[in-house]
């Protein structure tokens, strides 16, 4: 984009340069000029001068004769010619402008003009100060009394009245597209404001709608169509005015490039610019006019650069919409060096110091005009970008969130299995404990029953363990216990057997799908595991023998029965071991049960 405007800029300066090449319709004029510093000689006084009070100048050369409390005279001769013609003084802030024509020494018509004047006092209703030159066919000369409080400048040309039409159009299509400018700017960035309710939107606006009336004003058109008829007020109007151009320029500046942030000196110098620019309003409208108009210039002189300079130190310094303000003040400082410089008489007057400081403020307002709606973007994708934060911290806070729950969840788990092992285990043997045997019976109780298929249980228990008790101690007694559980786990390894501690020092082996000579047989495995084990417990030196009794039950399961029944048998089969002698596996009988060793 900024390069786009660049080329813009740069087409237009071509054009300005175009057009401000040709001064077309000029009449060569005899003029010269005399100062009555005394304001004392009347137009009588004044014809009746030796020609050596007279200085002569150049017709292309525009009088800039500075401040003076006197009054001026500029005498023009006109040649006869067969054209019509105007005589022109094109600088409309001059306060009295008396024209008179003089035919063979005589006055044959007299205007008194000047914006100290009303405006009807023109005999050509024309924002500068024009006259018909009264005659075609013999000579005239003007005589034209020029007094003013400001810078006395005095661009006199005549014209044929053709060539000045034409360059009227030319003139007012110029003024005519510089005020649509500043009304379209204006409005527009007033609807923005009204949108984004940012006071940098009303300062732009405040110094677009200040400078346009400015430039109007100083090219007369104000006086011309808002107040003809007052006079009196445009000289409160031009250095309040520019000062408070000065004024809402410095604190849009301000804003809008955040000048505080980036430095902080920046910022108190365009303060005190800014405060000297309301306090040289206040003294356009009640000091004297000529120090006034020094106070304004020095202000100008000195705000539009140090705002530009300030511009680039802050684009240096990073803040990026400084390069756009840059862009922006640039044809403004251009076109108020072009009306210094012009002022200053050392510029001829073309096209270029005509309009070049109008041209700067059109360019500058439209620039940074451009600059705000920039600045809109450049805050919409920084809110977008802090959107984007949020949701990406966001993001990583759900995650972290996820991998700590399943962290949990997993630890909780673990934690579960571990209970329900721990529910599920005796503590002291390690083997299956009663709960787990209750289950496990239940389960194979229904499954072998629905499969046909015989259900063993072996029930066990140590003989004589209150001795061993009471003779080693209940710790011994437990160790005794974990031995005699190890030795029987070794025993029932196949799979589907369960080992579990039926209580106290009795175990319990469920053997699903086993038959009653099977299950015999591992209780005598067992059997004789522990009778031929040397069990050392604890410190103990000497070796402690244990045996087991061990009571044999095998049902094949019927949905009729309880589980309980082949534990009744077992068990009953377990007593009768033990009244037979104990150290021996009994197998359940119906009404007797057999010892083993027996049959
Ligand atoms: P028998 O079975 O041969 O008739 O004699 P017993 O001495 O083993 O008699 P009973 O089965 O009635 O006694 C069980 C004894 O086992 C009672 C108690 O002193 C002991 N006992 C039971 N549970 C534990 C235990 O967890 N640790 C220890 N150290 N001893 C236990
Ligand atoms: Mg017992
Ligand atoms: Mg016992």
């Amino acid at each position: 984009m900024t390069h786009r405007l660049t080329s813009a800029a740069f087409i237009l300066v071509l054009l300005v340069l175009w057009l401000g090449s040709g001064q077309a319709n000029a009449v060569s004029l005899t003029s010269d000029w005399l100062e009555d510093p005394g304001d004392r000689l009347g137009i009588g006084e004044v014809m009746a001068l030796e020609a050596g009070d007279w200085q002569p100048f150049a017709a292309e050369q525009v009088l800039n004769l500075g401040f003076s409390d006197g009054a001026f005279w500029v005498r023009v001769r006109v040649a006869p010619e067969p054209v019509n013609r105007v005589l022109e003084i094109a600088y409309p802030l001059l306060d009295v402008v008396d024209l008179y024509w003089v035919r063979d020494g005589r006055v044959i018509e007299s205007h008194l003009t000047g914006d100290a004047r009303p405006f009807a006092n023109r005999p050509i209703h024309h924002r500068n100060f024009v006259f018909l030159v009264p005659s075609n066919t013999e000579p005239v000369t003007a005589y034209v009394r020029v007094k003013t409080q400001g810078a006395v400048q005095i661009p006199v040309n005549v014209r044929t009245s053709t060539g000045f039409l034409a360059g009227e159009q030319l003139s007012y299509g110029w003024q005519a597209m510089f005020l649509g400018i500043i009304v379209a700017l204006a409005l527009y960035n007033l609807f923005l404001f009204s949108i984004v309710r940012q006071p940098t939107y009303l300062w732009y606006v405040l110094t677009v709608v200040a400078s346009g009336l400015v430039h109007l004003h100083l090219k007369g058109i104000l006086f011309q169509w808002w107040w003809p008829e007052l006079p009196g007020l445009n000289r409160f109007i031009t250095m309040p005015f520019i000062s408070l151009t000065v004024v809402a320029a410095l604190v849009f500046s301000i804003q809008f490039l955040a000048v505080r942030r980036y430095s902080p000196v920046s910022f108190r110098l365009l303060q005190l610019l800014a405060i000297a620019a309301g306090v040289s309003a206040v003294y356009g409208l009640v000091g004297p006019y000529q120090s006034s108009v020094v106070l304004v210039a020095s202000l100008v002189a000195l705000a539009t650069p140090a705002a530009w300079l300030i511009g680039i130190y802050l684009w240096c310094r990073g803040q990026n919409l400084a390069g756009f303000y840059v862009l922006a003040w640039t044809p403004l400082l251009l076109g108020h060096l072009i009306l210094a410089v012009s002022k200053l008489g050392y510029l001829p007057r073309t096209f270029l110091t005509e309009f070049g400081p109008q041209i700067g403020v059109a360019l500058e307002v439209i620039l940074l005009s451009f600059a705000l709606a920039y600045r809109i973007n450049l805050e919409r994708r920084r809110r977008q970008q802090a959107q984007e934060h949020t949701l990406e911290v966001q993001r990583q806070a759900n995650q972290t969130l996820e991998a700590r729950v399943r962290e949990r969840t997993e630890e909780l788990e673990r934690a579960n299995q571990r209970l329900e092992a721990i529910s599920l285990t005796d503590g002291l043997t390690q083997v299956a404990n009663r709960r787990q045997f209750d289950t496990q019976l239940r389960t194979e109780w229904c499954r072998t029953g629905r499969q046909g298929l015989p259900l063993s249980l072996l029930l066990l228990d140590i003989d004589h363990f209150k001795s061993v008790n009471d003779r080693y101690g209940h710790l011994i007694g437990d160790d005794c216990l974990i031995t005699v559980a190890a030795i029987c786990a070794n025993e029932v390894q196949r799979s589907g057997d369960l080992l579990a501690r039926y209580g106290g020092e009795e175990f319990a082996v469920l053997l699903p799908a086993t038959p009653e000579d099977g299950a015999e047989q591992v209780a005598e495995r067992l059997r004789r595991a522990v009778e031929n084990a040397t069990v050392y417990p604890g410190a103990q030196e000497m070796a402690v023998s244990l045996s087991v009794s061990i009571g044999v039950a095998t049902l094949v399961p019927s949905p009729d029965e309880p589980s309980g029944e082949l534990i009744r048998r077992a068990d009953e089969a377990l007593y009768q071991a033990k009244g037979a002698g104990r150290n021996r596996v009994t197998v359940y009988r119906g009404v007797r049960s057999v010892p083993a060793a027996d049959r």
